[in-house]
């Protein structure tokens, strides 16, 4: 978690602004009433824009879910749209990843920007309810967060009265409790549904069969952020920025060995070596760069020889790691990877749902494990492998990257 004076000068105006400073997030909170007057929404509310062209947009602006798994936004929407009966949304605000803080920002300078973006993807597909699911540690962003609803619904009767026709969803504000894994989406919905939050089977996925057995439409805040930016610019505009042949532009969460840590809007496809010097001020003196978290704790952990390779989404694979979230940490010649893997281990083990063997029982072996003074590196692999295998969802699933990171790139601190 990083303390607000941690990170750059707030910013309430649109992302050219940002860009051309090459930085979003705030050193002061500025809650503000005023940092989106809804144009978006109201061209669509007043025949502006049709939802098909809404759509239409999304396909062109290649924009991707930005919670973390990266799967095409306008996918889900088709799907979510086409499906019969009453649909429903839930609103991923949940930012547990280590390392990221990302929504905390969008969420603490632009919440009205979010709550447009909310309103015409719930319009568009035909969502009549939509539950927001907030990070109970985010006191702030709570507060923010629900005077921006309470001006909305302020609003609501207007544009009832003026833009007759829409069927307007219900928003609810659900608080979280702490549980990392309820970042995923079906352990998110069982929390709304006020059971505990265990990820469920899939299928069926949540586009059909999601929030009280409803089609949902699944979307982490910063997705939601970006809908009236591509209206306004164009589908062509986002899908038009990146380097590398890569389309969009990035939040990256940036701590660790850096000068000015905090959350920088850059290109998709970035290098950890450009992110650095170019948005995060370098290292400070005396450091080198030894190794990075491409992706928070699920990441994995990759040295600095591969500070060159592009930052997004199917990038990493090859190396064992991916960026999820955007949760890039820095580490120098003074830190221990191995201690680094032992911790995010931990932060695992702890954070298991304890739903599924493979997780619950190999998070706790792998700590016991990563604890001697030399990994027996067989039996971890073995273990690896059966998480990676057997494991119900993404957690168990990716746990292992810490310790395989190590063991790849850095043995000859565990042997
Ligand atoms: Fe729960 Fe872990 Fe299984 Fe996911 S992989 S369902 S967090 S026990």
């Amino acid at each position: 978690c990083v303390g607000q004076h941690q990170v750059p000068q707030a910013s309430v105006a649109g992302v050219t602004d940002l860009l051309a400073r090459g930085e979003t997030a705030p050193r002061v909170l500025v809650p503000s009433d005023t940092d989106s007057d809804y144009t978006q929404l109201r061209r669509l509310l007043g025949g502006a824009l049709t939802p098909e062209q809404v759509l239409a947009e999304l396909k062109a602006s290649n924009l991707r879910g930005l919670g973390g798994a990266g799967f095409p936004s306008w996918r889900k929407w088709e799907t979510v749209r086409a499906q019969p009966g009453r649909k429903a949304m839930v609103v991923n605000i949940d930012e547990g990843e280590v390392g990221t803080f990302k929504d905390w920002q969008v969420l603490t300078t632009t919440p009205h920007q979010v709550l447009e973006g909310l309103l015409i993807a719930a319009l568009t597909v035909g969502a009549e309810d939509v539950w927001l699911y907030l990070r109970d540690e985010y006191h702030d962003g709570r507060v923010i967060l629900t005077q921006a609803i309470a001006a909305l619904k302020q609003r609501l009767p207007a544009w009832q009265h003026k833009y007759p026709g829409w069927t307007w969803p219900a928003i609810e504000l659900r608080r979280g409790a702490g549980a990392y894994v309820c970042g995923e989406e079906s352990a998110l919905i069982e929390s709304v549904e006020g059971k505990r939050g265990m990820p469920r089977l899939k299928p069926p996925i949540v586009a059909v069969n999601g929030v009280f057995g409803r089609p949902t439409l699944a979307h982490n805040l910063e997705t939601l952020w970006w809908l009236p930016e591509i209206l306004e610019k164009g589908g062509a505009w986002l899908a038009g920025q990146g380097r590398r042949g890569r389309s969009g532009l990035r939040r990256f969460s940036v701590s660790g060995r850096v000068n000015r840590p905090g959350v920088y809007l850059a290109p998709a496809g970035i290098t950890l070596n450009e992110l650095v010097a170019e948005y995060a001020g370098g290292l400070p003196a005396g450091h080198t760069l030894k190794a990075y978290l491409p992706g928070g704790a699920s990441g994995g952990i990759l040295p600095a020889a591969l500070a060159d390779v592009p930052l997004d989404f199917d990038t990493l694979a090859e190396h064992g790691a991916f960026v999820g979230s955007m949760a890039v940490v820095v580490l120098s010649q003074h830190d221990s990877v191995r201690d680094a893997a032992l911790n995010l281990m931990r932060f695992f083990e702890h954070e298991s749902c304890g739903q599924c063997t493979p997780c619950r029982a190999g998070t706790v072996q792998s700590v016991q494990l990563m604890t001697e003074p030399t990994w027996d590196t067989e039996r971890l692999a073995e273990l690896s492998q059966v998480m990676r295998d057997a494991s119900i969802c993404g957690l168990g699933q990716a746990a292992p990257n810490p310790f395989d990171s190590v063991l790849r790139f850095f043995p000859e601190e565990v042997q």
